[in-house]
C-alpha cells in the first residue's frame, strides 16, 4: 500500500493516515509525514479542543488509563468537564494570555485522584485547535531541582570553551549532566548530509561512537525538517506501544492533527528502529541550527531504562539546544577565522621563500611547505614544464595526464580555481589514484603555459581509518538488517562515499585563490629585477663596444708610426748587426700581426654598434656570393661544396649574412686534414628533425640553418670557447693562419639577428654548425 499525501491531508489509501497502522518503511520514508502519525505516545493521553467553547473533538485511545473515561465517554464534552472547572479557567487564561501557537505552556497539574496519578497539564494551539496535553507529573515535583540555576552555571561553563571541538564537547558534557542520559553525542552533519559523532560524553563502560559516520539515509528528511521547527523530541520509551487520536480526522475540518510541537508526538516505526537498534530505551533529541540551517543534532540515549524528562527539564533543555546554536556558531566562526589566519601567515613565509630563491620549488620542498597551510595530503607545482611535489601525490605521469585534463576546466573562467571533493566524477582516471587524490584543489598560474598550484586530498575512509578503527564493536542487528545500527551504518557510508576526499572548506578555497596574486606579485618582481639587469649588461657591453671602437682606433695610429720606424731602420741595414736585423724583422711582423688584430677588432665593435638593414634576401645568391669569396682560399686541394637544396628567402641583413656564411664556410675548408674535403651547405625547415640534444630550446619552430665538414673537429671542451674574441685552437700559423676573431664575429651578427648558434661535433670525424635568424632587431 502505498501513502498519498492529498493536500495537507494524509491518506493510506481511502483511510487517514495512522503510523500505527500504516507504519512507514524504509523505502517509503523520505514521504513520510511525521508531522501527523495521527497517534500519540504512552506516557500522557492528548485532548484536541474547539477554540471557541473549549469542547473536546478528539482524544488519544489511552484517556481511559490516564482520565478514567474512554474516548467515547469524553468527545463533544467541555473540557472543564472531564478536567475540572477550575482547569478549564486556567486553560483560558493560559490560551487569552500565553504565546501558546505552535509553543506548548505548562498550565498546571492535577493532582492524583482515585484511580489517577497527579497529571500535568501542558497547553498549545497547533492549526487554530487547542491541543492539551496531559503527561504524568514529576513523581517528586515539590522537591524538583532546580534547572534554571543549573543550566545558568552550565551555560557559563560553555563559554570558556575557544574552539568548536572543545564547544561541543563541553556541551555533550553539560547536557548529559543536566538531564543524566547514559550518552550524549553531538552530531554533526556534513556537507553531502552524511553525518558524524563529533563529540561524545558517555556512562563509563559504554563503546565510544565518537568518530563514526552514517549515511545521510539514515536520518531521513521530514525527520530534519522537524527539526528546523522544534527544538528538542523526546522519545521517552522507545517501542513503548502507540494511541491513536479518535477520530483520526478533526470532525469539523476532517484534517489531520498537526503535532509537530507535542511532546507526545507518536515517533516513526523507522525512529524508533532505529533506536532500538542502538539499544535504546530512552532518548531526547535536540537541534542545533546554524543560518536557518540544521548544523547537527544533540541526541541523548539512555540504554538501562526509560526516560522521561519532567516539563521544566526539557524546556531548560530547548533553552540550551538554543544557546549552542548561537555560541557554536560563534565558535565555528571563530575556528574558521583562525584557521585562515594560520594558512594565510603560511603561504606569506612561502611566497618570501619563493621569492629569495626565485624558485617556485620552494614552496614544497622546505619547512613550512604548502602542506602546513591549507590541510591536504599532498601538494604539486607545476612550472616551466617540471614538477616540484610534496607529500602523497599521484605519479608524474598521471599528474601530466591530469594538468592536460585541467587545464581546459571552465571552472578556471568563472571561479579562478578547481575544486572536487570526488575527481573520478570529472575523471574517470582519477579512480587509479584515489587513495591519494580523490579531492583536487587546482590553482592555475598561467593557463597558456599550464602551469598549477595543485593540492590533494586521499580518499574520505582513508582518512577516517587513520583517525581511529571504528569496526572495534560489533553490534548487534536490528530488526532492518544490515542498517540503523552503528557498525553497519558506518559501512553503508564507507560504500556511500567510496572515491570522495573531505571537501573543501571555504576558507581553504579563499586562500588558494588569494596565494595567486602573491605569487603573481614575486613574478612580476623577478621579471623586473631581470629587466634590470638586462639592461646594465646592454650597457655595459655598449661600453665595451666603444672602448674596443676607440682602442683600436687610436692604438691603429701608433702602431702605423712603430712600423714605419722599425721598416726604415730595416732599410738602414748597415747600421746594425745580424741579431739586430732580426729583431727589428720580428718587429715588423709583430706590428703587422697587430694590425691585422686591431683590424678584428675594430670590426667585431662595428658589428656590434652598426645597425642591421634587414630586407627580404634570397639566401642562395647570398651563399654563392659567399662561395665565390671563399674560393680563392681553397685552390690547394680539391673542395666538394654541396648545397643540398635551394636555399630560401628570409628577412636579414644581406651583407652580414654574407658575413656568416663567409666565416663558416672558410672554417670549414681551413680546419681539415683530409686530401679532398667535403663541405655541405643547407637548412632544416621549422617541422622537419634535427639533432635536439644539441639545439637550444629556442630553436623549436624556426628555421635551422647549417654548414657542415668532414674536418678534424672540435673536442667538447673547446665548443663554447672557440666562440670568445681572439680565441683559437691552434698555433698561430698552423690550418692557414687566422686571429681567432671570425666566430665571435658570426656568434654576435646572428645574435643581432635574434638567432642563436650551436655546433655538433667530433674530433676526426668533422663538425656541423647550426644557426637561426629567429627576430632581427633593426
Ligand atoms: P680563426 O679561424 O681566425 O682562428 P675562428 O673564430 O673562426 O678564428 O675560429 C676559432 C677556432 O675554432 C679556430 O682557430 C679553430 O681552432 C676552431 N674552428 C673553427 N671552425 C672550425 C671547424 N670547422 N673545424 C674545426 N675547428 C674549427
Amino acid at each position: 500500500m502505498k501513502l498519498e499525501t492529498a493536500g495537507s491531508s494524509n491518506f493510506w489509501g481511502d483511510q487517514p493516515y495512522s503510523v500505527k497502522r500504516h507504519g512507514v518503511t524504509i523505502t517509503n520514508c523520505d514521504s513520510e509525514p511525521v508531522q501527523t502519525p495521527g497517534c500519540t505516545q504512552s506516557h500522557g493521553a492528548l485532548l484536541v479542543l474547539r477554540t471557541t467553547d473549549l469542547v473536546i473533538l478528539q482524544a488519544s485511545e489511552n484517556c481511559e488509563r490516564w482520565l478514567g473515561q474512554a474516548p467515547a465517554r469524553v468527545l463533544g464534552s467541555a473540557v472543564g468537564l472531564v478536567l475540572g472547572q477550575a482547569q478549564e479557567e486556567l486553560i483560558r487564561a493560559a490560551l487569552a494570555g500565553d504565546a501558546t501557537a505552535d509553543n506548548p505552556i505548562y498550565v498546571t497539574t492535577l493532582s492524583a485522584d482515585a484511580g489517577r496519578s497527579a497529571l500535568d497539564v501542558i497547553v498549545h494551539v497547533s492549526g487554530g485547535q487547542v491541543v492539551v496535553e496531559l503527561e504524568a507529573a514529576h513523581a517528586n515535583a515539590e522537591n524538583a531541582p532546580d534547572y534554571f540555576l543549573q543550566l545558568k552555571k552550565a551555560i557559563a561553563r560553555l563559554q570558556v570553551n575557544d574552539s568548536l571541538l572543545g564547544y561541543c564537547q563541553a556541551v555533550s558534557r553539560e547536557v548529559r549532566a543536566l538531564t543524566g542520559f547514559d550518552r550524549v553525542m553531538v552530531y554533526r552533519f556534513h556537507e553531502d548530509d552524511h553525518g558524524e559523532v563529533f563529540a561524545e560524553d558517555a556512562r563509563a563502560g559504554l563503546a565510544p561512537w565518537l568518530g563514526l559516520h552514517y549515511p545521510a539515509t539514515d536520518i531521513p528528511q521530514p525527520a530534519r525538517d522537524i527539526f528546523l521547527k522544534l527544538w528538542i523530541r523526546p522519545v521517552p520509551e522507545v517501542g513503548a506501544e502507540l494511541f491513536e487520536l479518535e477520530p483520526l480526522l478533526n470532525p469539523e475540518t476532517g484534517q489531520p492533527l498537526d503535532m509537530t510541537y507535542c511532546a507526545l508526538r507518536g515517533p516513526s516505526v523507522m525512529y524508533t528502529e532505529y533506536l532500538q537498534n542502538m539499544g535504546v530505551r530512552g532518548g531526547l533529541t535536540m537541534a542545533i541550527r546554524r543560518d536557518g540551517e540544521l548544523w547537527g543534532l544533540i541526541a541523548c540515549h539512555h540504554y538501562s531504562a526509560p526516560m522521561a524528562l519532567p516539563y521544566d527539564l526539557r524546556a531548560a533543555c530547548e533553552f540550551l539546544a538554543q544557546v549552542c546554536s548561537l555560541q557554536l556558531r560563534a565558535a565555528e566562526d571563530r575556528d574558521q577565522l583562525i584557521y585562515r589566519l594560520k594558512i594565510s601567515g603560511v603561504h606569506q613565509l612561502l611566497v618570501a621563500y619563493a621569492a629569495q630563491r626565485a624558485d617556485l620549488a620552494a614552496l614544497l620542498d622546505g619547512k613550512p611547505s604548502l602542506l602546513d597551510g591549507i590541510e591536504a595530503g599532498g601538494a604539486a607545482v607545476f612550472y616551466h614544464g617540471n614538477w616540484s611535489v610534496v607529500g602523497h601525490t599521484p605519479s608524474s605521469a598521471q599528474l601530466a595526464e591530469l594538468v592536460e585534463w585541467l587545464h581546459a576546466r571552465p571552472e578556471f573562467g568563472e571561479s579562478g580555481l578547481y575544486a572536487t571533493e570526488c575527481l573520478s566524477r570529472d575523471y574517470a582516471p582519477a579512480v587509479a589514484f584515489a587513495g591519494v587524490a580523490s579531492g583536487v584543489l587546482a590553482v592555475p598560474l598561467s593557463l597558456a603555459r599550464r602551469s598549477f598550484l595543485l593540492w590533494f586530498r586521499p580518499e574520505v575512509i582513508r582518512t577516517i581509518a587513520w583517525g581511529g578503527n571504528p569496526h572495534e564493536k560489533p553490534l548487534v542487528l536490528g530488526p532492518h538488517g544490515p542498517r540503523l545500527t552503528p557498525r553497519k551504518s558506518f559501512e553503508l557510508f564507507e560504500e556511500s562515499v567510496r572515491l570522495c576526499s573531505r571537501p573543501w572548506q571555504r576558507a581553504e578555497t579563499d586562500s588558494a585563490r588569494e596565494l595567486l596574486p602573491l605569487l603573481l606579485d614575486m613574478a612580476v618582481n623577478q621579471a623586473e629585477r631581470l629587466a634590470d639587469l638586462n639592461a646594465e649588461l646592454t650597457r655595459s657591453n655598449e661600453d665595451l663596444d666603444a672602448f674596443a671602437y676607440v682602442a683600436s682606433h687610436d692604438l691603429k695610429e701608433p702602431l702605423r708610426g712603430i712600423h714605419k720606424y722599425a721598416h726604415q731602420l730595416l732599410e738602414e741595414a748597415s747600421l746594425a748587426s745580424e741579431e739586430q736585423r732580426r729583431k727589428l724583422e720580428g718587429m715588423v711582423r709583430l706590428t703587422l700581426r697587430m694590425d691585422s688584430l686591431l683590424d678584428s677588432l675594430l670590426h667585431f665593435s662595428r658589428v656590434g654598434r652598426a645597425p642591421l638593414e634587414l630586407t627580404s634576401v634570397d639566401l642562395s645568391q647570398v651563399v654563392s656570393e659567399a662561395l665565390e669569396m671563399v674560393d680563392a682560399r681553397r685552390s690547394e686541394r680539391p673542395t666538394h661544396i654541396v648545397l643540398s637544396r635551394a636555399m630560401p628567402t628570409v628577412r636579414c641583413d644581406r651583407s652580414r649574412m654574407r658575413e656568416i656564411f663567409m666565416n663558416l664556410i672558410s672554417n670549414a675548408v681551413k680546419y681539415s686534414d683530409q686530401a679532398e674535403r667535403q663541405v655541405e651547405l643547407g637548412y632544416l625547415a621549422p617541422d622537419e628533425p634535427v639533432d635536439r640534444t644539441a639545439a637550444p630550446p629556442s630553436a623549436a619552430g624556426q628555421t635551422i640553418f647549417f654548414v657542415r665538414d668532414d674536418g678534424i673537429g672540435i673536442a667538447e671542451s673547446h665548443r663554447e670557447r672557440i666562440f670568445n674574441m681572439f680565441s683559437r685552437l691552434h698555433g698561430r700559423d698552423a690550418y692557414g693562419g687566422g686571429t681567432g676573431a671570425g666566430l665571435a664575429i658570426v656568434k654576435k651578427l646572428v645574435e643581432r639577428h635574434g638567432g642563436q648558434i650551436w655546433l655538433v661535433s667530433a674530433v676526426g670525424v668533422g663538425s656541423t654548425f647550426y644557426f637561426t635568424l629567429g627576430k632581427a632587431e633593426p
